[in-house]
């Protein structure tokens, strides 16, 4: 494997980081966009809604009191003429409660505030004097009014309506006066109660104190409600809508209206997290959806960075074992499809074929000699190593120049390496292909020949003297040589031995008197 480290990336790991990570930013970055957008048009579009409906809801609200305000003055008039009549003002109260269902009670009261009748007569409070705030505050303005919420003799929350009562002569004879109890069943309740909704959405009421007159909560009916900026808001008179949290520290989405002729406020809100609940389910969907696309992209990308990253990684596992005999043919073999690859391609095998080149010069030129060309020693011993390995038989040839030293003496030692050269020619021409001819030492030679015994050895070498006795070598003139024959493995056992062997026979040639061939005989 090429990864031999762990922690060692390589492209293909670089190549699918980098992709996923800008595939998940995008994804992530336009879901995370869409999901900003979206929740502030549903807040909007929530705290929008929320204000109509406290408005329309304060519309109707004061157009409910309005019409009790129009009742209590319709009472009144057909009230004044009868106000002597006992039977016919309790008649009267009666009547007005039970026709319009506006009030839980009606009271009609004298100028000096002693009560002359009552509906229900259950109260039983005619002839007293009432004392509670609307009351007196009613026979203190002598104008129709519309009371603050309070707690009355008989221990009920309620608003009072009251209108006042003038005799055509324009003296004031007293009021008419309904209460509308806020922790009964009331007209006010049936209006706002209708509207409740189930996902944690409600509205309330509040008068000028910040006292709640309707709530879902019917026991938080008459609490006064502190430190909440849209009530603030909205007993100041503003419509409007906000972000608020109500007193459970749930946020709402609050939208408010005044009801003017009562100094009320009406609040509608909405749980901030039921607003939301359809996107969270939306950018669920929408995940789910943008999955299966996801996938196949991602898929892609693995598919194209090992498409990329394939013919790197295979050269640079190559590239691991360049002095390999196999390794340019599996270069070859890499589908290098672009064009950064494809060059490293073509660079690495340049370079492979340099250096094996090279590497063939260096081991050339280890086993030549310079001045001849031919084989040194060395090489000599490489062939004769692979003889011997392959069990090849051999017969070898020493050779050397007679009185050679003279040639030095006489012509000068460049000329007799010219004669050196010239004898090298000789013995490569008068040699076969598979022989190898090489140079052992200064004027010494050696020939292998490979599968010819002594008998052919011996010709080769009278062939190769006579060659030599009748060529005129440049400057010199005519020279000699003396050779040695022996044979493997029928002389020696091992091939170093037979070129002792062989030198032997030289050696006796020249003791023969020279320009001889000589075989080698035990
Ligand atoms: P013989 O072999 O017939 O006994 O006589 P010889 O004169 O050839 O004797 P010897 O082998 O002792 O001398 C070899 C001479 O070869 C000695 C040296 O001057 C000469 N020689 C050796 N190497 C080189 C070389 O590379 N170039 C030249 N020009 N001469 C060399
Ligand atoms: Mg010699
Ligand atoms: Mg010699």
């Amino acid at each position: 494997m090429f990864a031999k480290n762990f922690l060692q990336f390589n492209l293909k790991h670089l190549i699918l980081l980098l992709a996923f990570s800008s595939a998940a930013i995008t994804l992530l970055n336009s879901l995370s966009a869409s999901y900003q957008v979206q929740r502030k048009l549903l807040i909007q579009q929530s705290l929008d809604s929320n204000q109509v409906y406290a408005r329309k809801l304060a519309t109707s609200t004061e157009n409910f009191l309005q019409a009790s305000q129009q009742q209590l003055a319709v009472t009144a008039e057909e009230l004044v003429p009868e106000l002597h009549k006992q039977d016919k003002v309790q008649a009267i109260a009666n009547r007005l409660r039970r026709l319009t269902e506006s009030f839980n009670s009606v009271v009609i009261v004298s100028a000096e505030g002693e009560v002359l009748a009552t509906s229900p007569e259950a109260l039983r409070i005619v002839g007293h004097h009432l004392q509670s705030p609307g009351a007196l505050e009613a026979l203190k303005e002598r104008k129709p009014l519309i009371s603050e919420a309070y707690l009355s003799a008989a221990n009920n929350l309620l608003v009072f309506i009251s209108h006042p009562l003038f005799a055509e002569t324009g003296e004031y004879l007293g009021y008419i006066g309904g209460s509308i109890y806020l922790k009964e069943r009331s007209i006010l309740n049936s209006l706002l109660g209708t509207h409740y909704y189930k996902d944690g959405s409600y509205l309330f009421v509040v008068d000028q104190n910040r006292r709640l007159l309707y709530h879902p909560n019917a026991e938080r009916v008459g609490e006064r409600v502190h430190d909440n900026a849209v009530i603030e808001q909205v007993v100041s008179g503003n419509e409007g809508s906000d972000q608020v949290q109500n007193s459970q520290g749930i946020e709402m989405l609050a939208g408010f209206a005044p009801v003017g002729s009562a100094n009320w406020g009406i609040v509608a809100q909405r749980p901030l997290e039921a607003t939301l609940a359809p996107l969270n389910s939306q950018m669920h969907a929408v995940i789910y959806h943008t999955l299966p696309l996801a996938l196949v992209t991602l898929l892609l990308i693995w598919w194209l960075a090992r498409l990329v990253s394939k013919p790197l990684w295979q050269l640079a596992d190559n590239a691991q074992s360049l002095d390999k005999p196999c390794t340019p043919d599996r270069i070859k073999r890499v589908r290098s499809w672009y064009f950064e690859s494809a060059e490293l391609k073509r660079a690495m095998l340049l370079g492979i074929n340099l250096l094996h080149t090279r590497i063939g010069e260096l081991k050339n030129d280890a086993e030549t000699d310079p001045l001849t060309g031919l084989s040194n020693r060395r090489g000599s011993e490489l062939t004769l190593a692979l003889l011997h390995e392959k069990q090849v038989p051999f017969s070898v040839l020493a050779i050397d120049i007679d009185h050679f030293k003279q040639v030095n003496d006489t012509y000068g030692h460049d000329c007799g390496d010219e004669v050196l050269k010239s004898l090298a020619e000789i013995l490569k021409s008068c040699t076969r292909q598979e022989d190898l001819a090489c140079r052992t030492g200064g004027e010494e030679f050696m020939i292998l020949l490979p599968n010819v015994h002594l008998q052919g050895a011996q010709e080769l070498a009278e062939r190769l003297r006579k060659a030599v006795a009748k060529y005129l070598f440049a400057e010199v003139g005519v020279l000699t040589i003396s050779i040695g024959v022996a044979e493997w493995p029928e002389q020696a056992d091992e091939p170093a031995k037979v070129l002792k062997y062989a030198d032997h026979a030289l050696y006796r040639a020249k003791k023969r008197g020279r320009n001889r061939t000589e075989m080698y005989q035990k």
